[in-house]
């Protein structure tokens, strides 16, 4: 497909919301190790809630409408530091689509960036902070390169998805800044952020479910 519809949107977060349940387990795991232990619990009820919400109806809606709701969905169901991060990054990548009925390889770029920049004003977290941010900007940049090149909206994701996989298993080897794990200081070191990890998750279900 050259363009996604809001339909294809609606059926990207269905995708990511199984996608999260899936590994909901895993990422607690790992928030367990430099944080509370709940980022995968945190992330599945968010994700559950929007579920909720994807119903046919939405389809025939914009696809800035599908994102905000998705978004005030989120929100509204998450009470830790993701609630507000996603919520923010997700208005944002929908704005970013406002007046599109399609949205081609470099319309999703342009909401890949304007979701991180969401995330960047919201947490304040810098490149290398050890946060999801570390997961987020390179599949912005891998994405903005993929449709420079002419790459179709499935695979920019792609390449986003990849990215992100790539930031966040390196930030194993990054002190962390900002969230809870910062008060671990070196004893953080050698292990992944979940919320760079649960990034990952969410790109690769984006680039699956465009791919469909
Ligand atoms: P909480 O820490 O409130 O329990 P979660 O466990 O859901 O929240 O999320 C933790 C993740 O949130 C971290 O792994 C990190 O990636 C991300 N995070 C925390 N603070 C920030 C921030 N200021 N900016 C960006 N991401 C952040
Ligand atoms: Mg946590
Ligand atoms: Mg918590």
């Amino acid at each position: 497909r050259t363009t996604l519809s809001a339909a294809d949107f609606v059926a990207m977060f269905h995708l990511v919301a199984d996608r999260i349940e899936e590994e909901k387990v895993r990422l607690s795991e790992l928030d367990g190790v430099i944080g509370d232990g709940d980022h995968g619990i945190t992330m599945a009820i968010g994700w559950n809630a929007v579920r909720e919400i994807l119903t046919p109806e939405l389809e025939e809606k914009s696809i800035t409408d599908v994102c905000n709701l998705v978004a005030r969905t989120f929100l509204n169901a998450v009470g830790a530091s993701s609630g507000p991060l996603y919520a923010t990054a997700l208005m944002r990548g929908g704005a970013a689509l406002k007046g599109r009925e399609g949205a081609d390889g470099a319309a999703l770029a342009g909401f890949l960036a304007a979701a991180l920049q969401g995330l960047r004003d919201r947490g304040k977290a810098e490149p290398g902070d050890k946060t999801m941010i570390d997961a987020w900007t390179p599949a912005a940049t891998a994405a903005a390169a993929a449709a420079e090149a002419g790459a179709l909206p499935a695979e920019v994701l792609r390449a986003a998805a990849e990215a992100a996989g790539k930031g966040a298993d390196a930030t194993a080897a990054m002190l962390p800044k900002k969230g809870r794990s910062a008060k671990l200081g070196e004893r953080a070191l050698g292990h992944v952020d979940p919320g760079a990890a649960s990034a990952a998750v969410i790109l690769a279900a984006m680039a699956d479910g465009a791919a469909r």
